[in-house]
C-alpha cells in the first residue's frame, strides 16, 4: 500500500482523491497556489505545501514545484487528478524518473494516446471502431487530398493530431472549401498546439457520445465497467452523464468493451481510462481515447459499486486487478450534473463569495463537491464547483431522484448553473433518451 501521496490538483477532484486516501489510511499533501489556501482539501490534507501564485502556469502546471513538494514531504505518489498535468507524458516521465509513481499510466502510453493519429492507428490495429477518415497526417498534395475527400464522402472534418478541449477541428461541407480549410487548421494547429499534423474523417451528423471506462493493472489484467452517455454537451463540454446509455444493448456493450479491454492489454496501459466514441445509427466509432480519471466516473461507480480512485491507488501500488470481467455487474442507473458557477442563460463565470450552501440528500444522492458556506470560489480556474449524482434502480427513478435533489440544493451568494439543470430535466426528449450532442444547444437556441 502507499504511504503518503501529493494530490496535484484542487476542488472536487482534489478532495474525492484525499477522501479515498482517508478511507483506506494513506497519508496526504495538498500542494495549492496562494488563491486556494480555503480549498476544503486543505484544510483537510495531512500536510499542505503552497506551490505559487494563482496563475496555473505558475503553480498547478509547475512539474519542478510539483516533485519537490514530494520530495520535501516523503510521499511516495502523485495523483494527478483531471486536467492541468494528468495527461502530460512529460510530466508522468519526471515523476517516475525523480522516484515517485505516477498514479495513471506510464508516459508512452499517454503520449501514444495523446497524438490523435497515432491513437487512431493503434486503436484500428486492436481491432477498435474508428471514423473513416485518411488513416494518417495529411500531405500537402491538394489533389491527393481532394481525392482522399471524395472518397470519404462529405461533410469531412479536419482535425489536428494534437488537438484538445475542442480546439483544433473544422467542418467542410463541400470540396470548393477543402484545400482552404486545410491550410487554416494546419496553421491554427501549429500556432495552438505547436504541431501542425492534421487528417481527415467522416463528419457525422447526428452522434451521441458515449464512452467506455476501462481499469487495468500493467500487469497482463485489464477489464471494462461499461459506458456513458455524455452528449448533453455546450461547447463540447458535458453538462450532464448517465450511465448506463440509454438503449444500449448488452451485446453492443460486451462487444465494444471487449475492444476497449483488448486495446488496453495491447498498449500495455496501466490505471483507469476512458475511450470516447461517436455513436451514429447503431454503430460505434471511436474519436479518442483520455488516458485519466474523468469528471463523470461516479456515474459509473454507482452502477457498478467500484470506486475508481481506490482502484488506480491499489494499482499504482503495485496491485493486480481485483476484478475479472464477470464480477461486474450494471446495477440501475446513474446521471450526474455538472454545477458551475455561472450564470445560467449567459454561462458568463460568476466566481466570489458563497454565502449560504444546502446540499441535499436522501437515498441514492451523491454529492463530490468542495464548497462550503463562506467558501469563495476563486476567479482562475474552471468554474465547475461540484456534481450532483443521483442514482436509482431504473433511469426513471435517478431521474426523479434528481429532480428532488434539484428542488433542494441551494448555493447563494453567488449565480450556478442549477436553473439550467432544472430546465434540461424537464425536457421530454431528454427524459425519452437517446438525444444526439447537438441537442442541448439547439434546444437552449445556441446553436
Ligand atoms: P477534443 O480532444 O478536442 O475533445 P475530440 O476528438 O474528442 O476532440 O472531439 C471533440 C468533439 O468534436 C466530439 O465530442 C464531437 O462533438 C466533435 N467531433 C469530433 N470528431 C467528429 C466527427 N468525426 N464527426 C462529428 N463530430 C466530431
Amino acid at each position: 500500500m502507499l504511504d503518503k501521496i501529493v494530490i496535484a490538483n484542487r476542488g472536487e477532484i482534489a478532495l474525492r482523491v484525499l477522501r479515498a486516501c482517508r478511507e483506506m489510511g494513506i497519508k496526504t499533501v495538498a500542494v495549492h497556489s496562494t488563491a486556494d489556501t480555503n480549498l476544503k482539501h486543505v484544510l483537510l490534507a495531512d500536510e499542505t505545501v503552497c506551490i505559487g501564485p494563482p496563475a496555473s502556469s505558475e503553480s498547478y502546471l509547475d512539474m519542478p514545484a510539483i516533485i519537490s513538494a514530494a520530495e520535501v514531504t516523503d510521499a511516495v505518489a502523485i495523483h494527478p487528478g483531471y486536467g492541468f498535468l494528468s495527461e502530460n507524458a512529460d510530466f508522468a516521465e519526471r515523476v517516475e524518473s525523480s522516484g515517485f509513481t505516477f498514479i495513471g499510466p506510464k508516459a508512452d502510453a499517454i503520449r501514444l494516446m495523446g497524438d490523435k493519429v497515432s491513437a487512431i492507428r493503434a486503436m484500428k490495429a486492436a481491432g477498435v471502431p474508428c471514423v473513416p477518415g485518411s488513416d494518417g497526417p495529411l500531405g500537402d498534395d491538394p489533389d491527393e487530398n481532394l481525392r482522399l475527400a471524395r472518397d470519404i464522402g462529405y461533410p469531412i472534418i479536419i482535425k489536428a493530431a494534437g488537438g484538445g478541449g475542442g480546439r483544433g477541428m473544422r467542418v467542410v461541407h463541400a470540396e470548393a472549401s477543402l484545400v482552404a480549410a486545410i491550410t487554416v487548421t494546419k496553421a491554427e494547429a501549429r500556432s495552438a498546439f505547436g504541431n501542425d499534423t492534421v487528417y481527415m474523417e467522416k463528419y457525422l451528423e447526428k452522434p451521441r457520445h458515449i464512452e467506455f471506462q476501462v481499469l487495468a493493472d500493467g500487469q497482463g489484467n485489464a477489464i471494462h465497467l461499461g459506458e456513458r452517455d455524455c452528449s448533453m454537451q455546450r461547447r463540447h463540454q458535458k453538462v450532464v452523464e448517465e450511465a448506463p446509455a440509454p438503449g444500449i444493448t448488452k451485446e453492443q456493450r460486451k462487444r465494444i468493451g471487449e475492444r476497449c479491454v483488448n486495446a488496453c492489454l495491447e498498449i500495455g496501459y496501466r490505471s483507469a481510462g476512458t475511450f470516447e466514441f461517436l455513436y451514429e445509427n447503431g454503430e460505434f466509432y471511436f474519436i479518442e481515447m483520455n488516458t485519466r480519471l474523468q469528471v463523470e466516473h461516479p456515474v459509473t461507480e454507482m452502477i457498478t459499486g467500484i470506486d475508481l480512485v481506490r482502484e488506480q491507488l491499489n494499482i499504482a501500488a503495485g496491485e493486480k486487478l481485483r476484478f475479472r470481467q464477470e464480477d461486474i455487474r450494471i446495477q440501475g442507473h446513474a446521471i450526474e450534473c455538472r454545477i458551475n458557477a455561472e450564470d445560467a442563460k449567459t454561462f458568463m463565470p460568476s466566481p466570489g463569495m458563497i454565502s449560504l450552501v444546502h446540499m441535499p440528500g436522501g437515498p441514492g444522492i451523491r454529492v463530490d463537491s468542495h464548497i462550503y458556506t463562506g467558501y469563495r470560489v476563486p476567479p482562475f480556474y474552471d468554474s465547475m464547483i461540484g456534481k450532483l449524482i443521483a442514482h436509482g434502480s431504473s433511469r426513471a427513478a435517478a431521474f426523479g431522484r434528481m429532480r428532488m435533489a434539484l428542488t433542494e440544493i441551494v448555493i447563494e451568494g453567488i449565480k450556478t448553473n442549477v436553473p439550467l439543470h432544472q430546465e434540461i430535466f424537464q425536457h421530454a426528449a431528454f427524459q425519452a433518451g437517446g438525444t444526439d450532442i447537438h441537442y442541448l444547444e439547439k434546444r437552449l437556441g445556441l446553436a
